[in-house]
């Protein structure tokens, strides 16, 4: 019996019935898995081994309306929700991670903010370019010394009435010196609280303000086409205006600002499992062994139905912390298991993938690799594996 050419479609079919999309989010998934297919796809291997940073991509993603997907329509953006911007995540990552994160971390990790604990003018300045697509922004919280844990950084900003003056590094921070960044949001210490613990302020700091200084790129494993880099500010002077939100908030600002954070990096893993699980099913029905395609021995056939239930099931947990974002209900254990679940079935996917593959499978040629290296961050981003066991734990009410 001959079958059809496996293309992909098929998913998207059970996946319209499963989670009763609107018409609006099924166009718009459309819309940008043709855009992924069509602008994206073609230069991913080329923008991974040269380390380009895929500007024209990003400009054409603002024009299409994918940057301000999340935000209201009066800050230059779509209003269209987190659920929306979970399924063109999961487009763009399906065939491109760098894209997919260049994408997810200036929308959760800078505009979110913005929207939530900025002042109006803050917003109209900064939050409205990002929406819009022109600019990308950056959220610097990781020193070379605490990335975990949140207390323990070193970089410093000191109040000198008018302004903030900031010392310090900052490690491994996306979009911060793309050619169109235009702001970090910076973790301080400020102070120290009345408890004893150190007082965290979240300070927008825009690009090229003196002192102000993002190093190289990163070498990296992978997401060579994201934009990383260690940022030093030294004597960096910004107004006491561009404070976000309340002083002391910052710790606060940064766990609520991670739920999001972690919706987004949870579709982009999903996409990444996705589109290791396409390229092995078209591979095993066409790639012969013993006069057979390989896709014809169990053995082969359980691994991808296997994986199949579980990027459903993966699927499934980012879209129910979307809807609850998206309610406007709590959902930071939603939002934790999503990512822990996806993130780590990403990097089996990637595994899965390049053995179905074989030989072919770790060639640069291949696009597995790329996906391969691609699939292990997502495990450390944005609350590492065991962080994010320690959140769900705690939301169990487990004392550890
Ligand atoms: C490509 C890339 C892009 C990034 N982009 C950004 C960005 O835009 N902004 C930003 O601020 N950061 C960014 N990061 C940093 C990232 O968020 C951190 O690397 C991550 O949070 C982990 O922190 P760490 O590297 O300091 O590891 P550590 O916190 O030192 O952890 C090391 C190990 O110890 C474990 N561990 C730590 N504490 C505990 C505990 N209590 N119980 C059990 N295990 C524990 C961790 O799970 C991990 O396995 C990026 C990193 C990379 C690689």
């Amino acid at each position: 019996m001959t079958r059809p050419p496996y293309t992909g479609d098929e998913r998207l079919q059970g996946l319209d019935v499963d989670f009763e999309l609107t018409d609006e989010q099924r166009a718009l998934r459309t819309t940008v898995r043709e855009f992924a297919e069509s602008e994206v796809a073609p230069h991913a291997a080329a923008w991974d081994r040269d380390g380009t940073f895929p500007l024209d991509a990003v400009r054409k993603l603002g024009a299409l309306g994918v940057m301000g997907l999340p935000f209201p329509e009066q800050y230059g953006g779509v209003g269209a929700g987190s659920l929306a911007m979970a399924l063109a995540i999961e487009e763009l990552a399906r065939v491109d991670s760098s894209v997919a994160i260049t994408v997810a971390a200036s929308t959760s990790l800078a505009g979110w903010p913005l929207l939530q604990f900025g002042t109006e003018e803050q917003k109209q300045r900064w939050l409205v370019p990002l929406a819009r697509g022109e600019a990308l922004g950056a959220f610097a919280s990781t020193e070379p010394g605490a990335g975990s844990d949140v207390q323990g950084i070193q970089t410093s900003a000191r109040d000198e009435g008018d302004a903030w003056v900031i010392d310090g590094t900052k490690a491994y921070i996306t979009n911060a010196g793309t050619p169109i960044s235009l702001l970090t949001i910076v973790m301080c210490a400020t102070g120290t609280r009345p408890d004893g613990r150190r007082e965290i302020t979240n300070i927008v700091v825009p690009s090229g303000t003196l002192g102000f200084m993002p190093q190289a790129p990163y070498r990296k494993m992978g997401w060579h086409a994201s934009d990383t880099r260690e940022l030093t500010f030294n004597e960096c002077r910004v107004p006491l205006a561009n404070t976000l939100g309340e002083r002391g908030a910052g710790a606060r600002q940064f766990l609520a600002t991670l739920d999001g954070g972690r919706v987004g990096v949870g579709a982009l893993s999903v996409g990444l499992a996705q589109g290791c699980l396409d390229h092995s099913v078209a591979w095993a029905r066409q790639r012969t062994a013993f006069g057979r395609p390989i896709a014809t021995y169990q053995a082969i056939a359980f691994q991808l139905a296997d994986l199949q239930v579980q990027v459903d099931a993966a699927r499934a947990l980012v879209h129910g912390a979307a809807r609850l974002r998206d309610a406007g209900k709590p959902h930071t254990r939603e939002a934790a298991a999503a990512k822990l679940f996806a993130s780590e079935l990403a990097v089996q996917a990637a595994n899965t993938a390049m053995q179905v593959h074989g030989g072919y499978g770790y060639m640069e040629d291949s696009p597995i690799p790329r996906f391969y290296r691609d699939a292990k961050i997502l495990t450390i981003g944005e609350g590492t594996s065991e962080i994010l066991r320690l959140v769900i734990a705690r939301r169990m009410g487990l004392e550890v």
